[in-house]
């Protein structure tokens, strides 16, 4: 389905996916396997606009409007959705620079992501503060012109490879709303008191980077707050429907990638003397499977194309990530059974796929706070 892509985007779709075929998916299972962070892939990857993909120009990025960006996500996630998480999400944090950073921030912090020379992350969660952000209590006191954090935060993307983090504090311990006194810093990941400990053998996406952190004493000075102190939640809430629709576009490329391997692997294997794509149970599942592949690219787009012209479709981006997160687990377990016995094999593509699309029913938010806000939206409460 084309989605009334342009001519340009359908380019940079084609170019991604070559990429993907020729230098990610030869790499999977073995950076899969040792839970390797793919830094060669990342230098191939350099210049080709696949980095942190929709960095604007101005800040060295190649300006992928946020549709297009939504592309490349996708045919990277085809390829292997733990390189492709390694690739796109080397910029993860950086929308809050970019929409209430000053420019002084985004000139110092930006370019070098887009280079792919550094990477970021954005730590929200914590041990006891998952779904309900406001409960987070990692604090940031001010001593002067610094700020002084204490705290600890959790299941953080890219945490030991990252050069530096949007960690989000409380500065108020009684604010007058439940969702204040939140404020987010850029904290460089060198500096004293701070430190991130892998946390290795997760089910999926291996080849991406996951840490716990820990801050002691971290001096950070009041400069690098990024955005209004006190309001970073409500800044968060402004790119919600961007991060969701990106997961969205994850688990797509995941479904397409899944399918792909089963379309392939029915026509080749042969029993009862015939390829079992001859089956109608077979062709069924393919049928099936292609169908809801096709409803979570016309979710997923819709939402895009929303953000693209400005908008921040809260409820058309969590029923693409709720949608999509779904089809991308049952496609990758209808196509582990289309391989039989060989799907259970580490050898084939699918158990990987398998494993991999558990997390996207979980990160962004979990299905269940989709379908709240989903709710909320319908019954006029957001
Ligand atoms: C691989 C990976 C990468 C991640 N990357 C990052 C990152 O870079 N930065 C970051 O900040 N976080 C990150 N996370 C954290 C992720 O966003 C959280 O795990 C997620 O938000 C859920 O929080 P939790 O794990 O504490 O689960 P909980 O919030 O404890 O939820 C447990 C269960 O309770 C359900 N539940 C909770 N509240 C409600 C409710 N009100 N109504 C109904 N059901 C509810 C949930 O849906 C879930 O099923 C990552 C997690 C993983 C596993």
């Amino acid at each position: 389905m084309d989605f009334e892509l342009t001519s340009e985007q359908k380019l940079i779709k084609k170019t991604a996916r070559s990429f993907a075929e020729e230098v990610i998916r030869p790499k999977a299972k073995e950076y899969d396997e040792n839970c390797t962070y793919p830094y060669d892939v990342i230098e191939e990857a350099k210049n080709l606009d696949l980095i942190a993909p929709g960095i604007p120009t101005e800040y060295g990025g190649g300006g992928l409007d946020f549709l297009t960006a939504m592309l490349v996500i996708e045919e990277m996630f085809w390829g292997d959705p733990g390189i492709g998480q390694s690739l796109t999400a080397r910029g993860f944090g950086l929308d809050i620079i970019l929409r209430y950073g000053t420019e002084e921030q985004k000139q110092k912090y930006i370019p070098p992501v887009a280079k792919g020379d550094w990477c970021c992350g954005s730590a929200i969660t914590e041990p006891e503060a998952g779904s309900d952000v406001a409960s987070m209590k990692t604090r940031a006191e001010r001593d002067g012109d610094d700020f002084v954090i204490n705290g600890s935060k959790m299941f953080i993307t890219n945490g030991t490879v990252a050069d530096f983090i949007i960690v989000f504090t409380r500065t108020d311990t009684n604010p007058p709303e439940r969702h204040g006194g939140i404020t987010a810093f850029i904290v460089e990941t060198d500096r004293e008191g701070f430190t991130a400990e892998a946390m290795h053998n997760k089910m999926g996406i291996r080849a991406s980077d996951l840490a716990a952190l820990t801050f002691e004493n971290m001096r950070v000075p009041a400069e690098n707050i990024v955005g209004q102190e006190g309001m970073a939640f409500y800044h968060l809430m402004t790119f919600f429907a961007s991060g969701r629709t990106a997961v969205a576009a994850q688990a797509l490329g995941l479904a397409q990638g899944a399918f792909d391997e089963a379309f392939k692997y029915a026509q080749e294997r042969q029993q009862f003397g015939r390829p079992i794509v001859d089956f109608q149970a077979v062709q069924f599942k393919l049928a099936d499977m292609a169908t809801e592949i096709e409803a979570a690219r016309g979710l997923v787009y819709r939402a895009a194309s929303e953000i693209t012209k400005g908008g921040n479709p809260a409820r058309e981006a969590s029923m693409a990530k709720l949608f999509a997160s779904r089809v991308g687990r049952e496609v990758a377990n209808e196509a582990l059974q289309i391989h039989g016995g060989y799907g259970f094999i580490k050898e084939y593509h699918v158990e990987r796929f398998y494993r991999d699309a558990k997390i996207m029913e979980l990160y962004e938010g979990t299905s269940e706070i989709q379908r709240i806000i989903i709710a909320r939206s319908l019954l006029g409460k957001i």
